[in-house]
């Protein structure tokens, strides 16, 4: 019987073996904690850091259960890890955190926008889009612009088309596999933020200073904290993570991707159930930073800190501007990860740059 807190020296599971899994079972590893890895991929960038790694399909029974046997909590990475996999853990009576309900609210964004919209958070419009019809009556409804994505399994940008006229209607469709989708008006922003917090077990709930997040292409680009915001839009953008925290009987962190307004109110536009890259400059820039308090908040810990300590300017290396590290290394104000990836593919997420200044005033 797992009975919290943990005590260092127990064992965390992670679904999931990318860049995420690597930073937290870093973190993990700082405060005592071993971490056992389960994901389909051999030598993953996690793998490389963790105690152990289990390769296997996220739902393979087995594996779940060798996981659940060494591991007194587990968690999640990725957000598409399949449900039945928390399904099954639950069946073998494992502790998982964040909880399955908050991960399958994440993925499916016609889900995620229901849920926020009965939590009286606000988002875009949007419609549910299952063939040519409701396409066809959304773009009547909400009128064109809208941008169609995927429901489920987009990341990055991916699965994403503009549908600009009623007659684009049927090649957008086509251009998304023709799967269930979600219409969505433009948000009509002045810039995007985020917002990273986390919940303990006891309901305690830190935030971490709002992020301004900059995207190219659908794909986070660059990430400056602490953002330049009105005390009102943080409030704002506080009480929303906080109210779908206690939501969600969320136990760990969470981010919370917003659109800012011109008019300065915000709308959600996603959230993932997990630590964010957005809030990868909290490496650099504040006492605890997000991972170590994910692995704080599942391991019934109290949570860590959040106050910035510098202001930092995030930038993602994707694909091979990853060999800029030589030129990178010499800068004084910069701190490199790299995630170990072995192979640099175009727009990959290899590693990021914090590059540290004095904070503001
Ligand atoms: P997502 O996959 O939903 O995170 O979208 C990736 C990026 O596409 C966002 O960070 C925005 O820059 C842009 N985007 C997403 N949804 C909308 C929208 N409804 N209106 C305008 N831009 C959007």
């Amino acid at each position: 019987m797992t009975s919290f807190p943990l005590p260092p020296g127990s064992t965390i599971g992670i679904l999931g073996g990318g860049q995420l899994g690597r930073m937290l079972a870093m973190a993990a590893a700082r405060i005592g904690f071993d971490v056992a890895i389960l994901t389909p991929e051999v030598d993953a960038p996690a793998s490389r850091v963790a105690a152990r790694t289990i390769v296997a399909a996220y739902d393979d029974r087995e594996a779940l259960a060798a996981l659940a046997d060494v591991a007194q909590v587990i968690t999640f990475e990725f957000e598409n890890v399949p449900a039945r996999a928390l399904e099954i853990l639950a069946e073998l009576g494992a502790r998982t955190a964040p909880n399955a309900r908050a991960l399958a609210v994440a993925q499916d964004r016609v889900d995620e926008k229901t849920f926020l919209n009965g939590a009286g958070i606000p988002t875009v419009a949007f419609r549910a889009i299952d063939d040519l019809e409701a396409l066809r009556e959304a773009l009547k409804d909400l009128g064109a612009p809208l941008l169609l994505k995927t429901r489920r399994g987009g990341y990055d940008g991916k699965g994403q088309v503009w549908v600009q006229r009623m007659e684009e209607a049927e090649a957008a469709l086509a251009a998304l596999g023709y799967r269930p989708a979600i219409a969505e008006a433009p948000a009509d922003f002045r810039r995007e933020v985020a917002l990273i917090a986390a919940r303990g077990r006891d309901g305690e709930i830190a935030v971490y200073p709002l992020t301004e997040s900059h995207h190219e292409n659908g794909i986070l680009r660059r990430a400056s904290a602490p953002a330049t915001a009105s005390a009102r839009v943080i409030a704002e953008a506080e009480r929303i993570a906080a109210t779908m925290l206690a939501a969600l009987d969320y136990v760990g962190v969470i981010g919370v991707e917003m659109f800012e307004r011109d008019d300065g109110h915000l709308l959600v536009n996603e959230f993932a159930p997990r630590v964010h890259n957005t809030g990868h400059w909290t490496l650099d820039g504040c006492e605890v930073d997000q991972f170590e308090q994910h692995i704080r908040a599942i391991a019934g810990w109290p949570l860590g800190p959040t106050a910035p300590l510098i202001h930092v300017e995030m930038t993602n290396l994707l694909g091979d501007e990853v060999d800029r590290w030589p030129k990178l290394a010499r800068e004084p104000e910069t701190r490199i990860w790299l995630y170990g990836k072995r192979e640099a593919k175009p727009g990959r997420k290899m590693g990021h740059v914090n590059r540290l200044r004095p904070l503001d005033g």
